[in-house]
């Protein structure tokens, strides 16, 4: 089964579309994100350019996609998404950017996972609009040089660091996005009850709020699910109560957890005696990707403190066992 709390994107995330802020003075939270794209596309659209490459780096659901989308609609230009694995060859790129009008955003997510032949033809594209490609093969190849017009790329990765140094360098704008407040969530979690119309006390957004991993995707998943829990246990207004009793069938517990977090840290409580242990030795103790760990559980974790990163692999902290109702072995980490 999907998890209820992961911040990745699901099938069933359609829904997702309504609750999508559209333009920047309705997108919540991220404060100085907000500030300062607001900063730079007035500038751009002054002087009449192409927005600088933004790179928006954070976990998954933190607002990545939306934020592109609400980047192009400031500016008033076109919107092309695609991703990172989509884009197989130079040629696929090479489609894409040839279309673009003038000033138009395009959207590539998961960008640390583009082919490095593509990643190449990119470079020229972002720095110089210039396109530089081989036509033909063997004797007969011969490059051409075709102009772009001047476009911005709004890159999406989970962390700057999987990037290559080239690709990091190229984006003028780089923006961190990090885990959202409670009070932030709890207004994200008013607005999609509102849409969703949904009679939500403040004591049940509150609930849920809590409980979202920080994370608006979470939240609004969190909102859908406890919805429809209150048609099935006839509530008509969504309180802490009610939200409480959904939250805990779906095993999500008071700080956000769910299962495969509380396995992850029995894991390391357990079999590692708190750590620290390397995230490797993890993944391969819970039948898990790292890069799995790495994105989406253990950022919150640490965000939470019950997890140190640390040279010498994963260390729980005190908090994490008191969390799971275990005791801590005396001298952890050391
Ligand atoms: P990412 O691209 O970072 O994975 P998305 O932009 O797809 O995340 O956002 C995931 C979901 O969370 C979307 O449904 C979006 O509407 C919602 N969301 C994200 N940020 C906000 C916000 N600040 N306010 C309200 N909803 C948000």
């Amino acid at each position: 089964a999907p998890r209820m709390v992961s911040g990745a994107k699901a099938e069933n995330d359609d829904l997702e579309r309504h609750l999508r802020p559209q333009v920047l003075g309705d997108f919540i939270g991220q404060a100085r994100a907000r500030e300062n794209l607001n900063i730079f596309i007035q500038a751009a659209k002054d002087r009449g350019e192409a927005l600088d490459h933004v790179l928006f780096h954070g976990p998954p659901g933190l607002g990545k996609t939306t934020l592109a989308q609400i980047v192009s609609r400031e500016l008033g230009v076109n919107f092309k998404a695609t991703s990172g694995p989509v884009i197989a060859k130079a040629g696929d790129l090479a489609a894409l950017l040839t279309n673009l009008e003038a000033r138009d955003v395009l959207f590539i997510d998961e960008i640390h996972r583009l082919n490095p032949a593509v990643e190449e033809i990119l470079y020229p594209a972002m720095e110089d609009f210039q396109l530089d490609l081989i036509i033909g093969e063997g004797p007969s190849a011969r490059s051409v040089r075709i102009d772009l017009p001047p476009f911005t790329l709004v890159g999406a990765t989970t962390r700057s660091g999987l990037l290559t140094t080239p690709l990091r360098e190229r984006f003028g704008i780089p923006l961190r996005l990090n885990f959202y407040e409670v009070e932030e969530l709890e207004l994200i979690v008013r607005r999609g009850a509102r849409i969703l119309d949904l009679e939500l006390d403040a004591s049940g957004a509150r609930e849920i709020a809590r409980r979202a991993r920080g994370t608006p995707r979470v939240a609004g998943r969190l909102l859908r699910r406890v919805r429809d829990f209150a048609v099935y246990a006839k509530a008509k207004i969504v309180d802490a109560a009610t939200a409480d009793a959904a939250l805990l069938r779906l095993e999500v517990d008071a700080r956000g957890l769910d299962a495969m977090d509380r396995r992850y840290l029995t894991t390391i409580a357990r079999d590692f005696s708190g750590g620290p242990v390397g995230v490797e030795t993890i993944a391969a103790s819970l039948s898990e990707p790292r890069d799995a760990l790495e994105d989406i559980i253990e950022p919150y974790l640490i965000q939470q403190g019950f997890l140190q990163r640390t040279p010498r692999g994963r260390l729980l902290t005190p908090a994490a066992f008191a969390h799971i109702g275990l005791t801590p072995p005396a001298g952890l980490g050391v």
